[in-house]
């Protein structure tokens, strides 16, 4: 299962582009204090936005990525679209997009409680928001919303969101209905 993922060298430098672009030091388009946007129209299995365009059904958040990164669609070809602050498939939210690779996925997995993405770029810093989505998030022995998974997903180490989740830090922060 550690199979790595091989990009082309085109394939590799739009990544690097698109990450610029995701996490520009000065003006990130990854953007965690946007609320979600849920598709109101058709999904695929998977629960991701399905559209129709010249004929065919869209991956909607592929096809919405590339308009706000301004590049054609097919410049994503691939490249996975994830989604980097919410873990809400149905989410169309373009702030929430980021581009990468399997090989990125499982390299969050890897390291959880090291170096999440977020991490790495500087983004996770707790606030009474997401304490409080963290704590909406988490299912108790759910694979998909486990505290591993949350942690992946926000970009926060395993053991802060543990910490969070049994009140060791933020315990003035109540869950609420968020
Ligand atoms: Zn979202």
């Amino acid at each position: 299962m550690t199979t790595k993922q091989t990009l082309t060298a085109g394939q590799a430098a739009m990544l690097e582009k698109l990450r610029a672009l995701d996490f520009d030091p000065d003006m990130p388009i990854v953007d965690r204090t946007t609320p979600c946007l849920p598709w109101k129209g058709a999904s695929f299995s998977d629960g991701y936005p399905m559209g129709w365009r010249n004929g065919s059904t869209r991956r909607m958040t592929r096809e919405i990525y590339a308009m706000s990164r301004c590049v054609p669609t097919e410049a994503l070809d691939g490249l996975i679209i994830r989604h980097f602050v919410c873990d809400n498939p149905n989410c169309h939210e373009f702030t929430h997009l980021a581009a990468g690779t399997t090989t990125d996925n499982m390299a969050d997995r890897d390291n959880a409680g090291h170096t999440a993405i977020g991490e790495r770029h500087g983004l996770a810093v707790l606030t009474a928001d997401l304490v409080r989505t963290i704590r909406a998030m988490y299912v108790p022995r759910s694979r998909t919303h486990s505290a591993k998974a949350i942690a992946n997903t926000l970009g926060f180490s395993r053991s802060t969101v543990r910490d969070v989740l049994i009140g060791r830090t933020w315990s003035h922060v109540d869950a609420g209905a968020a």
